[in-house]
């Protein structure tokens, strides 16, 4: 008797054991998909392993009902990865394999229904069937009007769907059922083909002669892909050293040895360009994957890559599970970016787990970034990871832009009236403008204002589920909306509590500096750039204007400082510096030098030099000041001395456990309760602080506490982890056990 480990869609545990009928024996892999009873309910699961033997007692040993897939839709490498991913992370094996796997055809999920399977399964299917008539045999005699007609064109053309033989034919589909009945014609019902999700393929175009440190890196990598070794390197070029050159050319030695990769970005939406410039040096064989595509297009590609027809994968983190063939390579360009962290679900770091995933594979893995998070950094020196560097820009003529800070303490506000539109601002916008070049300012808050106060009690208009400020936002009619949780009310005519009419709008966010700069320099095409304009694929768009010159200034979120090549850009501005490092998270620093970095890194990189300025309160803080200097070992090594004194990662391995719900005594209690497990469960070495309430200290109506735990080594805090895991909770509380938290909120 055979038996197998089944990962099923459930928030429980390492898998379930079933047993093997003769009869699936064959088909039931190692990765394939089978429907199996769990309670009372039909489900669809993956087969992790399997083997001859179980602890349990066998009447208690269900059979799996039915194997989905001839073959099996994840393969062996693949299963491998999400079993250690799920090990890491604490998570149930049933949600880490839903990363990974594709809708059911709906051909297979009809074959099951047909044998009754399907009755309580909830299965999502793709794909359309569509009945398509073929012709088999010789012409019948005395064949007549329509049906000679649909004949003769079936034999010429081919299969044809009949709702194109009707478009024609008013008539067809009773020439076909005839046809049919002489046996000249078969009707066969076959899945839809599918939509290229190009519409026309890129240009081609050539790799350029390689800069000496290009060619070096890429050397680099090529020597240990032909060596099939899995090493990881720190691709660690300055902002617009040609680290792409670097990914393409790595990616093209692979697919000449006929392996696959894997390249991932921060947000593949913001990054149209870097997808066109694969496609028109790699040609059609790549899998472009983001939110913007259909079930059935996700579908598509996800069964090209399976069969090997496309052997790269690109996309955000989520591509990291595609399953190319053969993974010899993956790529994360922007490796310290925050995106990487899926923080819903299973909380994976795509960027931690690419690594991960190249290793076991016996890939080569490549992180690519002008600012390295410190982890990577930290890596380097342990010699986890080696370091290439790429030192200066890629075009000869093109250096790192000049760098002046504006400290908003001691200058005014320009002609618009406004602080965050300093005169020193201003004179770079009209000298910018003249020089008809273009300009990007940075302000890390969209909307009109951040917060309304009332002036007669002080009271700020909050939302009602979070403890936050509401934000005004013009656009939309003068509403007031919650950034956490869509709440969105009308600006009240009178402050609520004491009916002061005297309604303050406090600070700046974008929609203001987009109207501040409109009427500053009517003359200028000024565009803005965040969530509210630019839902995943318009803001291709937007950015798109920008490449044409049909703008002259984009002012935005982080949106604008992703890794954009826009070389008519010369001046950067940077609003509020310092507006995230007062944040209660120790990678504060960290985050505001990475992003002073790369916006910065958006001006001078075409062949008028760049400038930027930063604005800030706090001028002599050392992420500002390293920042103006571009001086990333300088940040890097007094950042990591200060981890390394207060314990923090990559000094200590820390997860977060947080304890949410509507009750906020009976959440506090829990957090407490749980807290207390992991204290009795810590070995020595092992930190357990908390709990305490979160900085965000409701949320979504939940209110939330939560606990650190922290530990020099991973295994120790792994086993308080599990006890913590394993205890049980009230079940009107959310609990959720973070490892290796990006968000600290
Ligand atoms: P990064 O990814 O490091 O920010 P990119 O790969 O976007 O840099 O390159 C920046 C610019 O330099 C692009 O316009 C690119 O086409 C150009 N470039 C890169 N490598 C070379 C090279 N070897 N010769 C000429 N131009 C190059
Ligand atoms: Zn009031
Ligand atoms: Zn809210």
């Amino acid at each position: 008797m055979r038996f197998v480990r089944v990962a099923v869609p459930v928030p429980l545990g390492q898998g379930f054991t079933y047993s093997v009928p003769e009869e699936h024996a064959a088909r039931a892999q190692r990765g394939a998909r089978v429907l199996v009873e769990f309670g009372r309910r039909r489900v669809l699961g993956v087969v992790m392993g399997s083997s001859e033997e179980t602890d349990l007692p066998l009447e208690r040993v269900k059979p799996i009902q039915a194997v989905v897939d001839d073959e099996p839709v994840i393969p062996g490498e693949l299963v491998d990865f999400l079993v250690e991913l799920a090990r890491y992370y604490l998570a149930p094996i049933g949600e880490v394999v839903r990363l990974a796997l594709p809708a059911v055809e709906r051909a297979a999920a009809e074959a099951l229904d047909e044998q009754g399977l399907l009755e309580g399964a909830r299965v999502a299917t793709v794909g359309r069937m569509v009945q398509v008539a073929r012709a088999i045999g010789e012409a019948p005699p005395e064949l007549r009007g329509q049906a000679s007609a649909v004949f003769e064109h079936l034999r010429a053309l081919g299969p044809t769907p009949l709702a194109a033989l009707e478009e024609r034919w008013g008539n067809a589909r009773d020439a076909v059922r005839r046809l049919a009945r002489a046996g000249a014609v078969v009707v066969e019902r076959v899945s839809q083909a599918v939509d290229p999700f190009f519409e026309e393929p890129a240009a081609r175009d050539a790799a350029p002669a390689l800069t000496p440190a290009q060619a070096a890196a890429l050397g680099a990598v090529v020597a240990a892909l032909d060596a099939g070794v899995a090493r990881a390197f720190l691709l660690h070029g300055v902002t617009a050293s040609g680290k792409t050159e670097v990914y393409l050319g790595a990616v093209g030695r692979v697919l000449e040895s006929g392996g696959g990769a894997i390249v991932l970005v921060p947000e593949i939406a913001l990054t149209p360009q870097l997808v066109a410039r694969f496609r028109a040096r790699l040609g059609e064989g790549i899998a472009v994957l983001h939110s913007g595509l259909s079930d059935r297009d996700r579908y598509s590609m996800w069964k090209r890559l399976r069969s090997g027809e496309l052997r790269v994968a690109v996309g955000a983190r989520s591509a990291l599970f595609a399953p190319v063939r053969e993974l010899r390579l993956i790529c994360v360009d922007e490796e310290h970016d925050g995106s990487f962290k899926q923080e819903e679900g299973v909380r994976y770091s795509g960027r931690d787990m690419a690594l991960l995933r190249a290793h076991r594979a016996g890939a080569v893995c490549v992180l690519g970034s002008a600012t390295p998070s410190v982890a990577s950094e930290a890596a380097v020196r342990a010699g986890r990871l080696e370091r290439l560097r790429l030192p200066a820009r890629a075009r000869a003529a093109t250096r790192l832009p000049e760098v002046e800070v504006v400290d908003l303490r001691r200058t005014g506000p320009g002609p618009s009236g406004h602080r965050l539109i300093s005169l020193p601002l201003h004179r770079a916008l009209e000298r910018t403008l003249e020089a008809h070049g273009q300009a990007i300012l940075f302000l890390n808050r969209r909307g009109f204002a951040p917060s309304v106060v009332c002036e007669g009690c002080g009271e700020i208009a909050g939302c009602p589920s979070c403890s936050v400020a509401l934000t005004l936002h013009r656009e939309r009619g003068g509403r007031l909306t919650c950034h956490y949780c869509d709440y969105s009310t009308k600006l009240p005519e009178a402050c609520p509590k004491c009916g002061s009419s005297r309604l303050a709008l406090e600070g700046a966010g974008t929609e203001r500096i987009e109207e501040l700069l409109a009427t500053s320099f009517p003359s200028a095409r000024v565009a803005r750039l965040d969530r509210d304009v630019a839902a995943g694929l318009k803001s291709a768009r937007v950015l798109e204007r920008m490449r044409r010159g049909e703008l002259d200034i984009l002012v935005g979120t982080q949106m604008v400082t992703k890794g954009h090549d826009l070389p008519e850009v010369t001046l950067v501005g940077v609003l509020n510096a310092d507006a995230a490092l007062g944040l209660p998270d120790f990678r504060a620093a960290e985050r505001t030098f990475q992003l002073l970095v790369q916006v910065a890194g958006r001006a001078g990189r075409g062949d008028a030099p760049g400038k930027v300025i930063i604005q800030t309160w706090d001028p002599e803080h050392p992420a500002i000041r390293a920042s103006v200097r571009h001086d990333v070992d300088g940040f890097v090594e007094r950042e990591l001395r200060d981890r390394e004194e207060l314990g923090y990662p990559p000094f200590s391995r820390m997860a977060l456990v947080r304890v949410e719900g509507t009750d906020e005594r009976r959440a506090e209690a829990e957090a407490r309760r749980l807290a207390a497990v992991a204290r009795r469960a810590a070995t020595p070495g092992v930190l357990v602080v908390g709990p305490a309430a979160a900085p965000l200290a409701k949320l979504r109506s939940r209110y939330r506490f939560r606990f650190m735990v922290r530990s020099a080594e991973r295994a120790p805090l792994r086993q308080t982890l599990l006890a913590v895991a394993r205890a049980p909770f009230d079940r009107r509380i959310h609990v959720v056990i973070d490892v290796d938290p990006v968000s600290m909120l």
